[in-house]
């Protein structure tokens, strides 16, 4: 019988030490000319195909390596250029395509948003008029270099057509159908030009099939994939699916392509109950993503072992591929460099090239029995274990108190009406109050300091004292502003959650742990890998010494249990619900340490609320019920004179209105600039009673606004919200911007609470 073949969807395209990333910004700031760039690039590529042979991937994918983004690909492949951008026919030159991505002077760039349920941002496709075409077939370009220069028979990856446009903007949803088949010419012309060539495999990506799709876009599928395969029916498709199941197995699974690719990871065990109540065409390849994409621990091995056996009842050995659940994008590249770490944790942990490295040692099991793994095995069963047994896992506090969670009342003593009439009296503020949201500008002098103490140049004192300076400074200016409730400034905190992540027990940071978040902008998540709990006060100092400045309150700044939990890579032993609220109760310790300290508005961020929504409709509620209740538990321990705020970024806040009232903050600010009208409307359609900010103005550019223009926001807000309960603050923090610009806006805002004021 024949073997079992082994595959991987996607590499990361950074590179070990961030190469990639290094190349590019070079390339951008003009110090790499062209033909450099396209070399260095072509090297970066190169050696991710040879390190994946290496390890034995039998399916290589080709083509999923991007100088940006793999959509944008998509686009300019399609010649898919908006017209304000340069840009005649044939292929995209280099130039326009990072115009796209990054704007120029007369032409903003087009607007990114998360894929799925991702941290990775892509590039939308702006469809308004579209004429695609076919301007370069990118598949074949690479396939024909993998196979020229390292001799490999790649599989290209290829985003497909359904979930293309579905991702796309600047149509009707009415279009939908008709702009979808106007791609599926072009698409058989690239599966053609391949068929020619002599290409096996090809992967196509239609991710949306595991979203909730309705039977007409099932239908859709049918008609595109059908034709096709019409077109090119020696190629073999794989339709590629990941990040949660399939509705309609069954259909999905008759679609007319050579083989499906499904995720055994995140799919709550869905698809083996699939399997076993329709069984698997036998005419058609399985690809079983059995190791996790999306995480970034070590495979448990014995049981993947045991999922796949079971697996491989319903599809015959030559029929069968096994690869991770989705691509490896969403994962750092090695863990290899990671010296620093405590061994245990280390050999628990699996990057990209270590989960290739499981993909085929799952694959060897499979085909040569579970003995000639015997190694490996032992080595990820003691892996798993020592981490599970260390102390890290084991704090008994800590679980003692998540097993007793029930003990704690989340809610506060009494409902907002009380509270309100309560802290109006503590604080006395003027109607529209006015605030900022945290931060203040990081100089450089500010970075430059805490790379300095963290080198040991500077000692704890000096540094200490550095910041102390830095929060009296701004005391100083928002006395002088006028400004009603004060901030701090967070100058001692690099990142909103790097600086919990470092102070609380639980958390762990890498070296090289980088993903690509969009662009060449990446981050290191920090790993939640133990028992989370607080090992000594993390923002009292900051605060207490501010407060000690002036008679104005200052607001206590912490970030979320939801927002630290989805900007982490998170341990999976135990559910995420009881590492958020680990992660609430260390909070709640916080939170009571600054109450006592004299500290009574407390800000807890959760900008992260929205994105953590699971793909499919069904789960939304149990999250966001689970996301209120640890926010809740983290802040509501307080006297009901005690101030709880909260900060929400933008996003889509149509479905999550109710959540942000559950959340009992007696004020929250929004970033709302983006979507002024959309955000007023969503709030016309609910009553919202409680204190409110939705910011006045965009902190994300330089320009000073006009004070018209503040006002003209206000006004608009203040049509549909009680003038009694909102507040007047800009979107966000103001971490990014430069001192003068910073003062000169927060200066016009005063002017425009002011003036309103006068007008009530
Ligand atoms: N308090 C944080 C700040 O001001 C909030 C940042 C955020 O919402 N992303 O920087
Ligand atoms: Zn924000």
């Amino acid at each position: 019988m024949s073997q079992i073949q082994s595959s991987n969807l996607g590499y990361p395209r950074i590179g070990e030490k961030r190469e990639w990333k290094k190349v590019l910004e070079q390339y951008w700031a003009g110090d790499l000319d062209k033909d450099t760039f396209l070399n260095k690039m072509e090297e970066i590529r190169l050696q991710h195909l040879k390190k994946q042979k290496e390890q034995g991937i039998d399916l290589i994918p080709i083509g999923d390596f991007s100088f940006y983004d793999h959509v944008l690909d998509t686009a300019v492949m399609f010649g898919l250029v908006p017209e304000r951008f340069d840009y005649a026919t044939g292929p995209v030159s280099l130039e326009t395509y990072f115009d796209m991505a990054r704007g120029n002077k007369g032409a903003v760039a087009c607007e990114m948003t998360k894929w799925f349920n991702t941290n990775y941002h892509y590039i939308v496709p702006e469809l308004n008029n579209a004429e695609p075409k076919l301007v370069e077939n990118r598949p074949l370009t690479f396939y024909k270099e993998a196979k020229q220069k390292l001799n490999i028979d790649g599989k290209p990856v290829i985003l497909g057509p359904v979930t293309f446009v579905k991702l796309s903007k600047g149509y009707k949803k009415s279009e939908f159908h008709d702009l979808v088949k106007r791609f599926v010419p072009l698409y058989a012309e690239i599966l053609q030009e391949l068929q020619t060539e002599g290409v096996q495999w090809v992967q196509i990506d239609e991710p949306i099939v595991a979203t909730n799709i309705t039977y007409e876009e099932l239908e859709l599928l049918r008609e595109v994939y059908q034709q096709l395969h019409e077109a090119a029916p020696n190629v073999h498709v794989i339709l590629q699916t990941y990040f949660d199941h399939i509705e309609y197995f069954k259909e999905v699974c008759s679609l007319p392509v050579h083989g499906i690719g499904l995720d055994f990871v995140q799919d709550g065990g869905h698809h083996l109950n699939a399997l076993k109540s329709f069984g698997f065409p036998n005419d058609k390849v399985l690809a079983a993503g059995v190791v996790n994409g999306r995480n970034i621990w070590r495979c448990n091995l014995e049981e993947q072992i045991s999922l796949l056996t079971e697996i491989s009842e319903f599809v015959t050995n030559d029929r069968l591929i096994v690869q991770p659940s989705s691509s490896l994008l969403h994962v750092p590249v090695t863990v290899k460099s990671e010296e620093a770490l405590d061994e245990v944790l280390k050999n628990a942990l699996s990057f990209a090239d270590e989960k290739i490295n499981e993909v085929v040692v799952l694959t060897k099991a499979l085909n040569n029995g579970i003995e000639s793994i015997q190694e490996q095995l032992k080595e990820s069963i003691t892996a798993i274990q020592s981490l599970n047994h260390s102390s890290f896992r084991n704090n008994s506090d800590v679980q003692d108190a998540i097993k007793n969670i029930h003990v704690y009342d989340v809610g506060r003593r009494a409902d907002f009406s009380v509270r309100q009439e309560l802290q109006a009296n503590t604080f006395g503020l003027p109607i529209l109050p006015t605030t900022t949201i945290g931060s203040f500008p990081q100089t450089k002098e500010v970075r430059n300091q805490r790379l300095k103490w963290r080198k040991g140049e500077l000692t704890d004192a000096e540094y200490e004292e550095y910041i102390k300076a830095e929060i009296k400074n701004w005391i100083d200016i928002q006395e002088e502003l006028g400004l009603d409730v004060l901030v701090h400034g967070e100058f001692e905190r690099t990142d909103m959650v790097e600086y919990f992540g470092e102070k609380l027990l639980g958390f762990q940071f890498t070296k090289f742990g980088w993903v690509q978040s969009y662009g060449s902008r990446c981050v290191k998540p920090p790993l939640i890998y133990g028992d989370v709990d607080l090992k000594e006060s993390m923002t009292v100092k900051e605060t207490v010494f501010a407060q000690s400045l002036t008679s104005k309150p200052v607001k206590g700044m912490l970030t979320g249990p939801i927002t630290i939990l989805n900007w982490s890579f998170v341990r999976d032993d135990i559910s995420r619900f009881d590492v958020a609220n680990q992660i609430a109760l260390a909070l709640r310790k916080e939170v009571d340490c600054l109450e006592k300290n004299g500290i009574r508005m407390i800000q807890v961020d959760e900008p992260a609320i929205r994105e953590g929504l699971p793909l499919k409709r069904e789960n939304w509620d149990r999250y966001l019920n689970e996301a209120v209740y640890a926010f809740k538990l983290a802040t509501t321990s307080v006297q009901d004179e005690t101030q709880i705020h909260t900060h929400m970024c933008y996003s889509d806040f149509k479905n999550i209105i109710t959540t942000i009232d559950e959340l009992d903050a007696d004020v929250i600010s929004i970033e709302t600039s983006r979507s002024h009208g959309e955000l007023i409307q969503a709030f016309e359609e609910t009553t919202y009673n409680k204190g409110i900010g939705l910011g006045v103005y965009d902190i994300h550019s330089p320009r000073v606004p006009k004070v018209e223009e503040l006002l003209r926001n206000i006004d608009r807000a203040l049509q549909v919200l009680d003038p009694k309960l909102f507040w007047i603050n800009p979107d966000c923090g103001l971490k990014t911007r430069g001192i003068e610009e910073t003062i000169a806006a927060l200066k016009v805002m005063v002017e425009a609470a002011e003036f309103t004021r006068e007008k009530l």
